[in-house]
Protein backbone atom coordinates (compact mmCIF):
# COMPACT_ATOMS: atom_id res chain seq x y z
CA UNK A 1 0.00 0.00 0.00
CA UNK A 2 1.34 3.49 -0.84
CA UNK A 3 -0.21 6.52 0.93
CA UNK A 4 0.67 9.96 0.60
CA UNK A 5 -0.24 12.24 3.68
CA UNK A 6 -0.72 15.89 2.77
CA UNK A 7 0.43 18.08 5.77
CA UNK A 8 2.47 17.41 8.78
CA UNK A 9 0.41 18.42 11.48
CA UNK A 10 -0.66 16.75 14.15
CA UNK A 11 -2.91 14.82 12.18
CA UNK A 12 -1.12 13.50 9.55
CA UNK A 13 1.37 13.12 11.68
CA UNK A 14 0.01 10.82 14.31
CA UNK A 15 -1.93 9.00 11.44
CA UNK A 16 1.65 8.38 9.77
CA UNK A 17 3.25 6.76 12.34
CA UNK A 18 0.41 4.84 13.93
CA UNK A 19 -0.21 3.58 10.52
CA UNK A 20 3.17 2.42 10.08
CA UNK A 21 3.41 0.96 13.34
CA UNK A 22 -0.02 -0.59 12.74
CA UNK A 23 1.71 -2.26 9.08
CA UNK A 24 5.10 -1.64 8.68
CA UNK A 25 5.73 -2.51 5.30
CA UNK A 26 3.32 -0.34 4.00
CA UNK A 27 4.97 3.11 1.83
CA UNK A 28 4.31 5.57 4.11
CA UNK A 29 5.57 9.72 3.18
CA UNK A 30 4.30 12.90 4.12
CA UNK A 31 4.28 16.23 2.16
CA UNK A 32 4.67 19.22 3.94
CA UNK A 33 4.32 22.93 2.45
CA UNK A 34 6.21 24.70 4.96
CA UNK A 35 10.06 24.81 5.99
CA UNK A 36 11.02 22.45 8.94
CA UNK A 37 11.02 25.46 11.02
CA UNK A 38 8.05 27.19 10.49
CA UNK A 39 4.95 26.11 12.71
CA UNK A 40 2.32 28.11 13.03
CA UNK A 41 0.65 29.32 16.72
CA UNK A 42 2.18 29.15 20.05
CA UNK A 43 1.23 27.05 22.65
CA UNK A 44 -2.00 24.34 23.03
CA UNK A 45 -4.03 22.74 25.99
CA UNK A 46 -4.18 19.18 25.45
CA UNK A 47 -6.01 16.48 27.71
CA UNK A 48 -4.56 14.41 30.62
CA UNK A 49 -0.92 13.22 31.47
CA UNK A 50 1.37 11.78 28.94
CA UNK A 51 1.77 8.57 28.71
CA UNK A 52 -1.78 8.07 30.59
CA UNK A 53 -3.96 9.46 28.04
CA UNK A 54 -4.30 8.49 24.59
CA UNK A 55 -5.82 11.38 23.39
CA UNK A 56 -2.79 13.49 24.42
CA UNK A 57 -0.23 13.53 21.33
CA UNK A 58 2.55 13.45 23.79
CA UNK A 59 1.56 10.02 24.72
CA UNK A 60 2.75 9.02 21.67
CA UNK A 61 6.04 10.14 22.53
CA UNK A 62 9.16 8.21 23.82
CA UNK A 63 10.55 11.11 26.71
CA UNK A 64 7.43 13.87 26.17
CA UNK A 65 8.97 16.12 29.03
CA UNK A 66 11.22 16.94 26.92
CA UNK A 67 8.63 19.67 25.58
CA UNK A 68 8.60 21.04 28.94
CA UNK A 69 4.76 20.55 29.44
CA UNK A 70 2.97 22.12 31.71
CA UNK A 71 0.19 20.97 33.78
CA UNK A 72 -2.91 22.95 34.72
CA UNK A 73 -5.60 21.72 37.19
CA UNK A 74 -7.07 24.92 37.68
CA UNK A 75 -9.59 27.66 35.85
CA UNK A 76 -9.76 30.97 36.76
CA UNK A 77 -12.31 33.62 35.45
CA UNK A 78 -12.13 37.03 35.73
CA UNK A 79 -14.80 39.41 35.09
CA UNK A 80 -15.44 43.24 36.91
CA UNK A 81 -11.96 42.88 38.01
CA UNK A 82 -12.48 40.04 40.19
CA UNK A 83 -11.47 36.24 39.69
CA UNK A 84 -13.58 33.36 40.48
CA UNK A 85 -11.22 30.45 40.70
CA UNK A 86 -12.40 26.74 40.57
CA UNK A 87 -11.09 23.70 39.64
CA UNK A 88 -10.93 22.01 36.08
CA UNK A 89 -12.23 18.77 36.96
CA UNK A 90 -9.49 17.30 34.42
CA UNK A 91 -5.66 17.87 34.31
CA UNK A 92 -4.95 19.85 30.85
CA UNK A 93 -1.45 19.85 29.81
CA UNK A 94 -0.21 23.09 28.08
CA UNK A 95 3.00 22.16 25.10
CA UNK A 96 4.07 24.52 22.87
CA UNK A 97 2.76 23.92 19.00
CA UNK A 98 6.18 24.17 17.50
CA UNK A 99 7.83 21.39 19.84
CA UNK A 100 5.26 19.23 19.68
CA UNK A 101 4.78 19.17 15.79
CA UNK A 102 8.66 18.64 15.44
CA UNK A 103 8.74 15.92 17.92
CA UNK A 104 6.24 14.36 16.02
CA UNK A 105 8.04 14.88 12.97
CA UNK A 106 10.67 13.13 14.15
CA UNK A 107 9.14 10.30 15.44
CA UNK A 108 8.10 9.36 12.04
CA UNK A 109 11.60 10.20 10.86
CA UNK A 110 12.83 7.38 12.96
CA UNK A 111 10.07 5.49 12.37
CA UNK A 112 11.19 5.35 7.88
CA UNK A 113 8.41 7.80 7.11
CA UNK A 114 10.27 10.52 5.15
CA UNK A 115 8.89 14.43 5.50
CA UNK A 116 9.47 16.30 2.47
CA UNK A 117 8.89 20.03 3.35
CA UNK A 118 8.61 22.86 0.86
CA UNK A 119 7.25 19.95 -1.36
CA UNK A 120 5.70 21.55 -4.55
CA UNK A 121 1.87 20.43 -4.59
CA UNK A 122 0.84 17.56 -7.02
CA UNK A 123 -2.38 17.46 -9.46
CA UNK A 124 -5.02 15.31 -8.00
CA UNK A 125 -5.29 13.44 -11.43
CA UNK A 126 -1.08 13.05 -10.44
CA UNK A 127 -1.55 12.01 -6.85
CA UNK A 128 -4.75 9.98 -8.01
CA UNK A 129 -2.01 7.83 -10.47
CA UNK A 130 0.82 6.89 -7.81
CA UNK A 131 -0.91 6.43 -4.83
CA UNK A 132 -3.25 4.16 -3.30
CA UNK A 133 -4.57 6.58 -0.92
CA UNK A 134 -4.29 9.64 -0.29
CA UNK A 135 -4.93 11.44 3.29
CA UNK A 136 -5.64 14.62 3.40
CA UNK A 137 -4.13 16.65 6.69
CA UNK A 138 -3.68 20.26 5.55
CA UNK A 139 -5.66 21.68 8.17
CA UNK A 140 -7.78 24.92 6.95
CA UNK A 141 -5.87 25.34 4.07
CA UNK A 142 -8.26 24.09 1.37
CA UNK A 143 -7.50 26.43 -1.07
CA UNK A 144 -4.22 24.96 -1.36
CA UNK A 145 -5.18 21.89 -3.16
CA UNK A 146 -8.04 21.40 -5.33
CA UNK A 147 -9.59 18.36 -4.56
CA UNK A 148 -12.85 15.79 -5.92
CA UNK A 149 -15.61 18.30 -5.80
CA UNK A 150 -17.40 15.85 -3.56
CA UNK A 151 -14.66 17.22 -0.48
CA UNK A 152 -15.12 21.01 -1.06
CA UNK A 153 -15.63 22.53 2.23
CA UNK A 154 -18.63 24.30 3.29
CA UNK A 155 -16.72 27.51 4.90
CA UNK A 156 -17.97 29.80 7.26
CA UNK A 157 -16.65 32.99 9.11
CA UNK A 158 -16.99 33.90 12.60
CA UNK A 159 -18.14 37.54 13.93
CA UNK A 160 -15.43 38.13 16.16
CA UNK A 161 -11.80 39.07 15.20
CA UNK A 162 -9.31 36.91 17.20
CA UNK A 163 -5.21 37.21 17.83
CA UNK A 164 -3.24 34.50 18.82
CA UNK A 165 -0.15 36.32 21.00
CA UNK A 166 2.28 34.44 22.53
CA UNK A 167 3.56 36.06 26.20
CA UNK A 168 6.16 35.53 28.80
CA UNK A 169 3.76 36.52 31.89
CA UNK A 170 3.33 32.78 33.25
CA UNK A 171 -0.14 31.81 33.73
CA UNK A 172 -0.53 29.04 36.46
CA UNK A 173 -4.55 28.47 35.60
CA UNK A 174 -6.54 28.43 32.59
CA UNK A 175 -7.18 32.39 32.38
CA UNK A 176 -10.53 33.51 31.03
CA UNK A 177 -11.22 37.39 31.37
CA UNK A 178 -13.58 39.93 29.97
CA UNK A 179 -12.51 43.55 30.19
CA UNK A 180 -14.54 46.42 29.23
CA UNK A 181 -13.05 49.97 27.79
CA UNK A 182 -14.35 53.00 26.03
CA UNK A 183 -14.45 50.55 22.64
CA UNK A 184 -16.32 47.85 23.95
CA UNK A 185 -15.56 44.19 25.57
CA UNK A 186 -11.88 42.30 24.87
CA UNK A 187 -11.79 38.61 25.92
CA UNK A 188 -8.67 37.07 26.88
CA UNK A 189 -7.71 33.77 26.77
CA UNK A 190 -4.63 32.29 28.11
CA UNK A 191 -2.56 30.04 29.96
CA UNK A 192 0.94 28.94 30.52
CA UNK A 193 2.42 26.11 27.65
CA UNK A 194 5.90 25.96 28.88
CA UNK A 195 8.19 27.28 31.99
CA UNK A 196 8.99 30.33 30.51
CA UNK A 197 6.18 31.23 27.94
CA UNK A 198 2.08 31.42 27.51
CA UNK A 199 -0.50 31.66 25.17
CA UNK A 200 -2.84 34.67 24.94
CA UNK A 201 -5.40 34.65 22.74
CA UNK A 202 -7.79 37.41 22.54
CA UNK A 203 -11.30 38.26 20.73
CA UNK A 204 -13.60 41.16 20.72
CA UNK A 205 -16.45 41.76 18.21
CA UNK A 206 -15.78 43.49 14.86
CA UNK A 207 -17.35 46.87 16.01
CA UNK A 208 -14.93 47.17 19.34
CA UNK A 209 -12.08 46.43 16.64
CA UNK A 210 -13.12 49.03 14.69
CA UNK A 211 -13.35 51.63 17.44
CA UNK A 212 -10.52 50.97 18.98
CA UNK A 213 -8.48 51.00 15.26
CA UNK A 214 -6.76 47.89 15.37
CA UNK A 215 -7.19 47.63 11.99
CA UNK A 216 -4.99 50.20 11.68
CA UNK A 217 -2.72 50.54 13.91
CA UNK A 218 0.39 48.81 13.31
CA UNK A 219 1.11 44.88 14.81
CA UNK A 220 3.65 46.49 17.72
CA UNK A 221 0.80 49.51 18.71
CA UNK A 222 -2.43 47.02 18.12
CA UNK A 223 0.16 44.37 20.84
CA UNK A 224 0.63 47.59 23.24
CA UNK A 225 -2.91 48.47 23.11
CA UNK A 226 -4.14 44.89 23.87
CA UNK A 227 -1.56 44.61 26.50
CA UNK A 228 -2.36 47.63 28.14
CA UNK A 229 -6.25 46.49 28.05
CA UNK A 230 -5.10 42.99 30.31
CA UNK A 231 -2.28 45.27 32.13
CA UNK A 232 -4.02 43.67 35.36
CA UNK A 233 -2.95 40.36 33.93
CA UNK A 234 0.32 40.97 32.52
CA UNK A 235 2.30 43.63 34.06
CA UNK A 236 4.56 44.91 31.90
CA UNK A 237 5.45 41.45 29.87
CA UNK A 238 4.43 42.18 26.25
CA UNK A 239 2.29 40.61 23.73
CA UNK A 240 4.07 39.28 20.77
CA UNK A 241 2.56 37.96 17.57
CA UNK A 242 3.63 35.73 14.77
CA UNK A 243 4.63 37.76 11.54
CA UNK A 244 1.85 37.41 9.26
CA UNK A 245 -0.60 35.82 11.82
CA UNK A 246 -2.29 39.02 12.81
CA UNK A 247 -5.99 39.40 13.18
CA UNK A 248 -8.49 37.48 11.33
CA UNK A 249 -11.69 36.08 11.97
CA UNK A 250 -12.16 32.38 13.12
CA UNK A 251 -12.93 29.48 10.62
CA UNK A 252 -14.77 26.11 10.66
CA UNK A 253 -14.22 24.12 7.82
CA UNK A 254 -17.07 21.53 7.28
CA UNK A 255 -17.70 18.64 5.46
CA UNK A 256 -20.85 15.49 5.21
CA UNK A 257 -18.42 13.41 3.82
CA UNK A 258 -14.53 12.44 4.84
CA UNK A 259 -14.01 10.31 2.10
CA UNK A 260 -13.86 10.31 -1.90
CA UNK A 261 -12.37 7.55 -3.81
CA UNK A 262 -8.66 7.43 -3.16
CA UNK A 263 -8.86 10.73 -1.16
CA UNK A 264 -9.72 11.33 2.78
CA UNK A 265 -9.75 13.75 5.50
CA UNK A 266 -8.26 14.15 8.32
CA UNK A 267 -7.87 16.87 11.18
CA UNK A 268 -8.63 20.36 11.27
CA UNK A 269 -9.26 19.84 7.15
CA UNK A 270 -12.07 17.72 7.62
CA UNK A 271 -13.82 19.70 10.82
CA UNK A 272 -12.29 22.96 12.57
CA UNK A 273 -13.53 23.81 15.02
CA UNK A 274 -13.49 27.40 17.48
CA UNK A 275 -10.39 27.41 19.96
CA UNK A 276 -12.75 28.32 22.68
CA UNK A 277 -13.16 24.31 23.28
CA UNK A 278 -9.50 23.63 23.09
CA UNK A 279 -10.29 20.30 21.07
CA UNK A 280 -8.91 20.79 17.47
CA UNK A 281 -5.64 18.35 18.35
CA UNK A 282 -7.65 15.88 20.42
CA UNK A 283 -9.69 15.36 17.52
CA UNK A 284 -7.48 15.03 15.31
CA UNK A 285 -5.66 12.31 17.17
CA UNK A 286 -8.77 10.81 17.59
CA UNK A 287 -10.12 10.81 13.83
CA UNK A 288 -6.21 9.55 12.75
CA UNK A 289 -6.73 6.51 14.72
CA UNK A 290 -10.09 6.08 13.62
CA UNK A 291 -8.31 6.00 10.46
CA UNK A 292 -5.53 3.60 11.23
CA UNK A 293 -8.00 1.41 12.73
CA UNK A 294 -10.44 0.93 9.53
CA UNK A 295 -7.47 0.41 7.57
CA UNK A 296 -5.56 -1.84 9.59
CA UNK A 297 -8.91 -3.78 9.64
CA UNK A 298 -8.56 -5.74 6.24
CA UNK A 299 -7.40 -5.02 2.50
CA UNK A 300 -10.48 -3.77 1.48
CA UNK A 301 -9.65 -0.21 0.86
CA UNK A 302 -12.73 1.15 0.32
CA UNK A 303 -14.62 -0.39 2.63
CA UNK A 304 -12.40 0.78 5.10
CA UNK A 305 -12.44 4.16 3.98
CA UNK A 306 -16.54 3.59 4.36
CA UNK A 307 -16.36 2.21 8.18
CA UNK A 308 -14.04 5.17 8.73
CA UNK A 309 -16.79 7.91 7.00
CA UNK A 310 -19.19 6.43 8.90
CA UNK A 311 -17.22 6.63 12.33
CA UNK A 312 -15.81 9.67 11.49
CA UNK A 313 -18.70 12.24 10.50
CA UNK A 314 -20.66 11.69 13.42
CA UNK A 315 -18.20 12.25 15.42
CA UNK A 316 -16.75 15.27 13.83
CA UNK A 317 -20.53 16.57 13.29
CA UNK A 318 -20.71 16.50 17.47
CA UNK A 319 -17.85 18.27 17.66
CA UNK A 320 -18.86 21.10 15.33
CA UNK A 321 -22.17 21.66 17.31
CA UNK A 322 -20.01 21.85 20.69
CA UNK A 323 -17.92 24.34 19.07
CA UNK A 324 -20.30 26.78 17.03
CA UNK A 325 -22.39 26.81 20.85
CA UNK A 326 -19.14 27.84 22.13
CA UNK A 327 -18.03 30.39 19.49
CA UNK A 328 -21.69 31.83 19.64
CA UNK A 329 -21.69 31.99 22.80
CA UNK A 330 -18.36 34.38 22.93
CA UNK A 331 -19.84 36.15 19.83
CA UNK A 332 -22.89 37.62 22.17
CA UNK A 333 -21.22 38.10 25.62
CA UNK A 334 -22.33 41.42 25.36
CA UNK A 335 -25.80 40.63 26.43
CA UNK A 336 -24.41 39.00 29.07
CA UNK A 337 -21.80 41.41 30.57
CA UNK A 338 -24.09 43.34 33.01
CA UNK A 339 -24.23 39.55 34.96
CA UNK A 340 -22.08 39.08 38.37
CA UNK A 341 -18.95 37.07 37.78
CA UNK A 342 -20.84 34.42 39.30
CA UNK A 343 -23.78 34.66 36.85
CA UNK A 344 -21.37 34.53 33.86
CA UNK A 345 -19.27 31.75 35.44
CA UNK A 346 -22.81 29.73 35.37
CA UNK A 347 -23.65 30.63 31.94
CA UNK A 348 -20.38 29.84 30.19
CA UNK A 349 -20.51 26.63 32.08
CA UNK A 350 -24.15 25.70 30.46
CA UNK A 351 -22.93 26.68 27.13
CA UNK A 352 -22.69 23.89 25.30
CA UNK A 353 -24.77 21.70 27.73
CA UNK A 354 -27.98 21.71 25.02
CA UNK A 355 -25.08 19.15 22.74
CA UNK A 356 -24.57 15.77 24.02
CA UNK A 357 -21.23 15.60 25.81
CA UNK A 358 -18.37 15.21 23.53
CA UNK A 359 -15.51 14.24 25.98
CA UNK A 360 -17.62 10.77 26.19
CA UNK A 361 -18.06 10.13 22.11
CA UNK A 362 -14.39 11.17 21.98
CA UNK A 363 -13.09 8.40 24.67
CA UNK A 364 -15.43 5.89 23.05
CA UNK A 365 -14.25 6.39 19.88
CA UNK A 366 -10.90 6.78 20.45
CA UNK A 367 -11.41 3.03 23.07
CA UNK A 368 -12.98 1.72 19.99
CA UNK A 369 -9.62 2.53 17.48
CA UNK A 370 -7.27 1.46 20.19
CA UNK A 371 -9.54 -2.08 20.93
CA UNK A 372 -9.70 -0.93 24.88
C1 LIG B 1 -6.06 30.34 18.16
C2 LIG B 1 -6.14 28.84 18.20
C3 LIG B 1 -5.96 28.17 19.39
C4 LIG B 1 -6.06 26.80 19.45
N1 LIG B 1 -5.92 26.18 20.65
C5 LIG B 1 -6.05 24.84 20.73
C6 LIG B 1 -5.92 24.17 21.97
O1 LIG B 1 -5.68 24.79 23.02
N2 LIG B 1 -6.05 22.83 22.00
C7 LIG B 1 -6.31 22.10 20.86
O2 LIG B 1 -6.41 20.86 20.94
N3 LIG B 1 -6.43 22.71 19.67
C8 LIG B 1 -6.31 24.06 19.57
N4 LIG B 1 -6.44 24.67 18.36
C9 LIG B 1 -6.74 23.86 17.17
C10 LIG B 1 -5.52 23.08 16.66
O3 LIG B 1 -4.46 23.95 16.42
C11 LIG B 1 -5.91 22.33 15.39
O4 LIG B 1 -7.13 21.68 15.58
C12 LIG B 1 -4.85 21.30 15.04
O5 LIG B 1 -3.62 21.92 14.77
C13 LIG B 1 -5.30 20.47 13.84
O6 LIG B 1 -4.23 19.68 13.37
P1 LIG B 1 -4.09 19.37 11.82
O7 LIG B 1 -2.91 18.49 11.70
O8 LIG B 1 -5.38 18.93 11.29
O9 LIG B 1 -3.83 20.77 11.12
P2 LIG B 1 -2.58 21.77 11.25
O10 LIG B 1 -1.99 21.73 12.60
O11 LIG B 1 -3.08 23.07 10.74
O12 LIG B 1 -1.51 21.19 10.23
C14 LIG B 1 -1.70 21.26 8.84
C15 LIG B 1 -0.34 21.17 8.15
O13 LIG B 1 -0.55 21.07 6.75
C16 LIG B 1 0.36 21.93 6.09
N5 LIG B 1 -0.21 22.25 4.77
C17 LIG B 1 -1.21 23.11 4.48
N6 LIG B 1 -1.51 23.07 3.19
C18 LIG B 1 -0.68 22.17 2.63
C19 LIG B 1 -0.50 21.67 1.33
N7 LIG B 1 -1.27 22.08 0.32
N8 LIG B 1 0.45 20.73 1.11
C20 LIG B 1 1.22 20.28 2.12
N9 LIG B 1 1.09 20.71 3.39
C21 LIG B 1 0.15 21.63 3.63
C22 LIG B 1 0.52 23.11 7.02
O14 LIG B 1 1.69 23.83 6.77
C23 LIG B 1 0.52 22.40 8.39
O15 LIG B 1 1.82 22.00 8.75
C24 LIG B 1 -6.33 26.06 18.27
C25 LIG B 1 -6.48 26.72 17.05
C26 LIG B 1 -6.39 28.10 17.01
C27 LIG B 1 -6.56 28.80 15.69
Amino acid sequence: MKILVIGAGPAGLIFASQMKKAQPDWDIRIAEKSTEQEVLGWGVVLPGRPPQHPANPLSYLDQPELLDPQFLEEFKLVHNDQPNLMSTGVTLCGVGRRVLVQALRATCVAAGIPVSYETPLASVAELEAEYDLVVVSNGINHKSLALPPALAPQVEFGNNKYIWYGTTQLFDQMNLVFRKNGNGIFIGHSYKYSSTMSTFIVECSQETYVRAELESRSEKDAAAYIAKVFQAELGEHALVSQPGQGWRNFMTLSHDVARDGKFVLIGDALQSGHFSIGHGTTMAVVVAQLLVKSLASGPDTAAALENFNARAVPLVQLFKQHAEASRLWFESVGERIGLSNEELTASFDARRKEAPPLQDALMANLGYALGR
